[in-house]
């Protein structure tokens, strides 16, 4: 079936006996055992809850996985998958990464003995040089989140294969719907469900899918021993706002490419950050890993005060850290998504300061046309000599 009709064409309540059409919230804590020694499918929820077991089902079966692990947060998908290292190992990661990735990766788990070394992975050789045989996961994002670089997913895959490392990459920004990392050679996926998976800004939640039956063992034992998996309303939510997925991308990657479209004409727009727009350099191996640029992009001024000022003007564009919700919002990730990195990774990456990251939601294209004209009016009225020239 194609992915369409398997969005919401699913076992909904598996062995329920009233056969329930929709997923009913199994909101209890523990099961009853019919003997001592005889326990069922499930027993405890932390370990096991049907409602999640549907969530679980169904993101390993739209990211083309045997087995997916539901969270009570993105931050805590990526937690559990660092629960595979041991003291003395390192994890090489991009540079271009989630703030609070990097603030788990340098801040937390540097309490453990494991080291993050941070390289751009835009160049793969340099990159791969970091690889050490203490290496034992490398991490990537693409596109890339605030700057969308897109990394070679394949490559970086047998990179990380040939140093006996394994490659886990976040695919929060594409979702299942445009790209299956599993496919290109990625051993582990993560999502923070909290963006497009959810779609409507209600529900934290974050999902582990992998494709070995070694790995799906090692995260099942490491999310019940650190009991942080998805609750089942929580899980519920996530199957409510899973069926809509391609619906709602459809229609914000439409809008956001005609965004993209509009603010790359306009005069104070010094470069915009999206692999849907042919002058993105990234499009065409964009084009090659995953079937749309989706409807997150950035986009620079040359000028922190005008891009403020036009951040601040929207009416439509809400000003609000996350993506991917049906509603469109506008941030500055320098002091609001990644604010978190750490003072010394800043000096290392790029992260300009003017950068406007917008995530464009399913409303009417015009709309959101008509907004950011007035906002970008009002910007240049109020900044009148950072306007134009750019600078
Ligand atoms: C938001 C986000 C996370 C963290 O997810 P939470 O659900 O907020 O914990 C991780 N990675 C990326 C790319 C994100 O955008």
């Amino acid at each position: 079936m194609k992915f369409a009709t398997r969005l919401v064409n699913f076992q909904a309540a598996p062995k329920d006996p009233y056969q329930p059409s929709v997923t009913p919230i199994y909101q209890t804590s523990t099961f009853e055992r019919e003997t001592m020694d005889a326990s069922g499918e499930f027993d405890y929820s932390r370990s096991g809850n049907p409602t999640r077991a549907v969530a679980e089902r169904q993101l390993a079966s739209l990211e083309n996985g045997t087995h997916a692990f539901c969270f009570s947060s993105g931050m805590a998908a990526i937690t559990a998958v660092t629960g595979l290292l041991r003291s003395g190992d390192q994890i090489v990661s991009d540079i271009d990464l989630y703030g609070g990735t990097c603030r788990l990766f340098s801040r937390v788990l540097n309490r453990s003995g494991i080291r993050a070394v941070y390289a751009d992975a835009l160049a793969p050789d340099a990159f791969a040089a970091h690889f050490t045989p203490a290496t034992r996961l490398v991490h990537i994002e693409s596109p890339t989140n605030p700057l969308f670089h897109i990394l070679d997913i394949q490559r970086l895959a047998a990179a990380a294969h040939a140093h006996g490392a394994l490659l886990s990459i976040d695919n929060s920004v594409m979702s299942p719907y445009l790209q299956n990392p599993l496919d290109l050679g990625a051993d582990i996926v993560i999502h923070s469900g909290t963006k497009f998976l959810g779609g409507h800004h209600d529900v934290t939640c974050g999902a582990v899918i992998v494709k070995d039956e070694g790995l799906a063992d090692q995260i099942r034992f490491i999310s019940n021993a650190e009991g942080a998996a998805l609750s089942p309303f929580d899980s519920f939510l996530l199957l409510r706002g899973l069926q809509t997925l391609k619906l709602r991308i459809d229609c914000q990657q439409k809008n956001a490419l005609a965004v993209a479209r509009w603010l790359a004409a306009r005069p104070e727009v010094t470069r915009v950050f999206y692999p849907g727009i042919a002058a993105d350099p990234a499009f065409s191996l964009h084009q090659r890993q995953a079937s749309g640029p989706g409807s997150v992009m950035s986009f620079s001024t040359g000028s922190v005060a005008l891009s403020k000022a036009i951040a601040e003007s929207t009416r439509l564009f809400h000003i609000a850290v996350s993506f991917g919700s049906v509603t469109s919002s506008i941030s500055m990730p320098a002091t609001m998504s990644h604010a978190s990195v750490p003072p010394e990774l800043l000096a290392q990456r790029e992260l300009p300061p003017d950068l406007v990251r917008v995530s464009v939601g399913v409303e009417d294209e015009e709309d959101l046309i008509a907004d950011l004209d007035q906002a970008f009016e009002r910007a240049a009225g109020l900044h009148p000599s950072t306007s134009a020239t750019g600078v």
